[in-house]
C-alpha cells in the first residue's frame, strides 16, 4: 500500500477568478503545500469538491461577542431607541443596554460566547475581531470571558479580543484604569468609542488615550465612530489624523461611521484622502442600523472596507449566527450591490479584504499559507450568496472542523 504523502487532498476545486480549469489542493502539516490542476499521490483524507467553490475562510471584523444572546434578558427599549428616528437616540440605546450588564456573570458570558464561536466554525468564519466591554459595571469580566474562549478555540476559530470601553472613557470614571488592566490581562486590540463623550475635546482626549495605550502595548486599534444620525460627528477624521501623526498606519480600524451617510460630499471626499493617507479601513454593518457608511463610494475611492456581523441577539440586533455569507447577502440588498461584479466584491469584503483590515497573518489560498479554507456546496459567489448555507467542509489549520462537536457546543 502506498504511503499517503498528504494529510488532505481536495480534488476538482473551483478557485475564485479561475474559470479556465479546476484545481487540486494538497495540505500537509497545517499548510497548503500544493495547488495544481492535477496532483498525483494520496492523502489521509480526500475531498471531492465536484467543481464547487473553494476559498479562503470567512472573516468577521466586528462582533460584540461578550453580549451574544442577551436580548432575552432585556426589554425591547434599547432596540427601539437604536433604530428609531433616524438613529437620533442611538446614545440612549447604549445607556439602556448598559443596564443588562448588571445581570451578567463570567461563566454565563463564556457559555454564550462559546456557542457563538461554535456557530462561526460551522459557517467557516475562522477569524473574528471580538469586542469585550470594559466599563465600571462589567469591569474586565468581558475581557476575561473572551480570552478564555479565544484560548479554547485556538486552532479552530482565531479570535482577537478587543478591550472596548462601551460607555466611554471620560464619561465613565475608572474606565481608563480598567482598559490598562484589560491589556495586561492579554487583550489583543485597544478599542474605543470617542463619539459618545460629552464634547469634541473629550472625544479627542479619548482618542489620544487609546493611541497611547496601543503604542505602549504595541497593539492595533479598533474604534466605533460616529454611530448616530448626526452629520456634525467628526471622530472618524480625528482618529485618522491621529493615526497619521502617530505613524499607526494600517493599525487603526474604524467601525460603523454611520454619520458619514449624512456628510456633505465635498467633506466626504476630503475625508477619503485622509483615510487613505492614514491607512484606516472601515467596517460597516448595514443590517444593524438604518444608516450606514458610504460603502460603494469608499470602494470606488480604493478605501479598504469590510462588513461585519456586529451583533448576535442583543440590544442592537435580534438575529445573527456568525454566518458571513448571510451578512453579505443582507448587505447586497441594503447597499444595492446586486450585479455580478458587486456580488464578487462583497465576497472580498467578508474574506480577503476583511483579513487585511484586521491584519490576519499568513492568510490566503496559496502555497505556503496556513491551511484555512472552506469547501462550499455551490460553484460560484452568486450561488454561494443565494443560499448562504454552511460550507460542506471547513478546514482550520490543516484539520477538518468536527461539525458534530461544534453543533453540540452550540446546542449547549
Ligand atoms: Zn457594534
Amino acid at each position: 500500500m502506498a504511503i499517503a504523502e498528504y494529510d488532505i487532498l481536495i480534488r476538482r476545486a473551483h478557485l475564485r477568478g479561475r474559470e479556465d480549469t479546476d484545481f487540486d489542493l494538497a495540505i500537509t502539516d497545517g499548510r497548503i503545500t500544493n495547488i495544481a490542476p492535477q496532483i498525483d499521490g494520496s492523502a489521509h483524507a480526500e475531498i471531492d469538491a465536484q467543481g464547487n467553490l473553494v476559498t479562503e475562510p470567512f472573516v468577521n471584523t466586528h462582533l460584540h461577542l461578550c453580549k451574544v444572546w442577551t436580548l432575552e434578558k432585556m426589554d425591547e427599549a434599547a432596540l427601539r431607541d437604536y433604530h428609531a428616528e433616524g438613529m437620533a437616540k442611538a446614545m440612549t440605546a447604549i445607556e439602556c443596554a448598559r443596564e443588562v450588564k448588571r445581570g451578567l456573570n463570567l461563566e454565563g458570558m463564556i457559555q454564550s460566547a462559546r456557542r457563538a464561536a461554535a456557530l462561526a466554525a460551522i459557517h467557516g468564519n475562522l477569524h473574528i475581531r471580538a469586542l469585550a466591554d470594559v466599563d465600571s459595571i462589567a469591569g474586565v469580566e468581558g475581557v476575561k470571558a473572551l480570552i478564555a474562549v479565544r484560548d479554547e478555540f485556538r486552532g479552530i476559530v482565531d479570535i482577537q479580543v478587543v478591550a472596548f470601553p462601551q460607555d466611554g472613557i471620560l464619561k465613565d470614571p475608572g474606565t481608563a484604569e480598567l482598559m490598562r488592566e484589560a491589556m495586561q490581562l492579554g487583550a489583543d486590540v485597544v478599542g474605543g468609542i470617542p463619539w459618545i463623550e460629552f464634547s469634541d475635546d473629550e472625544a479627542a482626549e479619548h482618542i489620544a488615550f487609546c493611541f497611547d495605550l496601543a503604542q505602549e502595548f504595541d497593539k492595533d486599534i479598533s474604534m466605533l465612530l460616529d454611530d448616530a444620525g448626526d452629520h456634525s460627528l467628526r471622530t472618524l477624521e480625528t482618529m485618522a489624523l491621529e493615526a497619521i501623526r502617530r505613524d499607526w498606519h494600517h493599525r487603526a480600524l474604524a467601525h460603523h461611521c454611520r454619520a458619514m451617510s449624512q456628510y456633505p460630499l465635498p467633506y466626504f471626499y476630503r475625508l477619503v484622502e485622509t483615510l487613505k493617507r492614514a491607512g484606516v479601513a472601515i467596517v460597516s454593518d448595514p443590517h444593524t442600523g438604518p444608516l450606514h457608511a458610504r460603502v460603494k463610494e469608499l470602494l470606488d475611492s480604493d478605501v479598504l472596507v469590510s462588513i461585519g456581523q456586529d451583533d448576535i441577539s442583543d440590544a442592537y440586533y435580534p438575529f445573527g449566527r456568525n454566518n458571513m455569507l448571510e451578512v453579505a447577502f443582507l448587505a447586497s440588498h441594503l447597499l444595492w450591490m446586486t450585479t455580478r461584479s458587486e456580488i464578487n466584491r462583497l465576497y472580498d469584503l467578508v474574506t480577503i479584504d476583511a483579513a487585511r483590515s484586521i491584519n490576519v497573518a499568513n492568510y490566503g489560498l496559496e502555497v505556503g499559507a496556513i491551511a484555512n479554507l472552506v469547501v462550499l456546496d455551490q460553484p460560484n459567489e452568486l450561488e454561494a450568496m443565494r443560499f448562504h448555507a454552511a460550507p460542506r467542509h471547513v478546514i482550520s489549520h490543516g484539520k477538518m472542523i468536527d461539525t458534530n462537536a461544534m453543533n453540540k457546543i452550540y446546542r449547549g
